[in-house]
């Protein structure tokens, strides 16, 4: 079986990971049947700190929750520097199904499958601590709060790589969709960047049966909504991607009133900081524009959220020479298309030089999606994902 994932099924740093494979798939299935919320991550940061020195890994506590393991190996001070980064939070989902150790804390869950993230770079931290040789530091970042307010920038923000300075850094999610095991990585956008637009319509409301007397802000609603679909299609190259979503629109009471305030709420995903420059410039013109034709007024929001994760080049590169050396051809691929959503890795890749990429992780070949109350890691890429992140690591220090 592992022969047809990895090139070296019998290497001394398999032969570790197996040895201690089992543990690690218990200790994955205690942090996913303790999940806690973005922020609140106290007892998974005690594990993974309390693991991590008992491996003689120095450690740090960064942005709170947030845990960074510092190993310094040789002649660390002319040796490089690399940065391997996990995802630590869950979200608020309620678990479904059976699993044995399936969530203890109501309402929350590991969705996302962090608590392998977590477990894949615990394993490899244990090798390169007690069996690996090499001329470096590694930088392992247990960041917080990835679903909800982009731990990864209040790390940057907290001083991340100016406490911690790496080389590079790097990130991997698992992926549902690809067999378990299977790398996929790959130069330029692999998540999008987000907005937030909230557009409130003002105008003067009345009987529904006098519409002459009032201006009607649910048709001057109704033709923002339409005129924003222009925005994409006619004003962006058709080379550069972008997608602009109304997901909300909130206005009115009864039949026979015409409100004189109406809501839209949506979402603008992008690749490049100019194209959402340039979609943020005509949905503020498109919409004051429609308000003023009917004589109603308008106020527009575009809130930032995160902003794209990119993968840097030459980063990229040594990560797939790194990675083709472990893994049968059939197991990683350049091939897969960035995704519209999104990911707060973009905030650290935007400071640093790095790569993001992915682990396939189907199981049983039930497909269930990130963000559904039975989603699973899949315990055998604990055991592939370390040897990935230790291959990796030492191919990047010049191992
Ligand atoms: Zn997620
Ligand atoms: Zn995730």
């Amino acid at each position: 079986m592992l022969s047809k994932i990895l090139k070296t099924p019998n290497s001394s740093l398999v032969q570790f990971l197996q040895a201690h494979d089992e543990k690690f798939r218990k200790l994955r299935q205690t942090i996913h049947a303790n999940p806690e919320l973005s922020r609140q991550e106290f007892e998974t940061a005690d594990l993974i700190e309390s693991l991590l020195k008992s491996w003689k890994i120095k450690t740090e506590r960064l942005s709170t929750t947030g845990v960074i393991g510092i190993l310094q190996k040789g002649d660390f001070q002319n040796g490089k520097r690399i940065g391997l980064r996990a995802d630590t939070d869950a979200l608020p989902i309620e678990e479904k199904g059976n699993l044995p150790y399936r969530s203890k804390n109501e309402g929350v869950m590991h969705a996302c499958g962090h608590d392998g993230h977590t477990t894949m770079l615990l394993a490899a931290a244990k090798y390169l601590a007690e069996e690996a040789d090499f001329d470096g530091t590694i930088i392992f970042i247990f960041q917080p709060d990835e679903e909800d307010q982009a731990g990864a920038r209040r790390m940057v923000e907290d001083g991340l790589f100016e406490k911690f300075p790496v080389d590079a850094v790097y990130g991997i999610h698992n992926f549902p969709g690809a067999s378990a095991g299977k790398i996929l990585i790959k130069k330029g956008p692999q998540m999008a960047g987000t907005c937030e637009v909230h557009i409130d319509v003002f105008s003067k409301g009345g009987h529904a049966a006098h519409p002459y007397q009032t201006v009607d802000s649910v048709l001057v609603a109704a033709e923002i909504v339409v005129g924003l679909q222009s925005i994409i299609s006619r004003n962006i190259s058709g080379i550069d991607s972008a997608v602009l979503t109304i997901g909300a629109i909130h206005g009115g009471h009864a039949n026979n009133v015409i409100p004189n305030k109406v809501s839209l709420l949506g979402t603008l995903r992008y690749f490049d900081l100019k194209v959402r420059d340039l979609i943020k410039t005509r949905i503020e013109t498109l919409a004051k524009g429609i308000c003023l034709a009917h004589g109603a007024t308008c106020e527009v929001r575009l809130i930032d959220g995160y902003i794209p994760t990119i993968n840097h080049d030459k980063e990229t590169d040594i990560a797939i020479e790194a990675l083709s050396s472990l893994m049968q051809p059939d197991f990683i691929t350049q091939d897969k298309v960035a995704s519209m959503g999104a990911e707060d890795f973009g905030f650290m890749l935007h400071e640093c030089p790095g790569a993001y990429f992915y682990i396939g992780n189907d199981k049983d070949e039930i497909f269930t999606g990130l963000h559904t109350d039975q989603y699973d890691f899949n315990d055998n890429n604990i055991l592939i994902g370390g040897a990935a992140w230790v291959t990796l690591a030492l191919h990047f220090l010049g191992k």
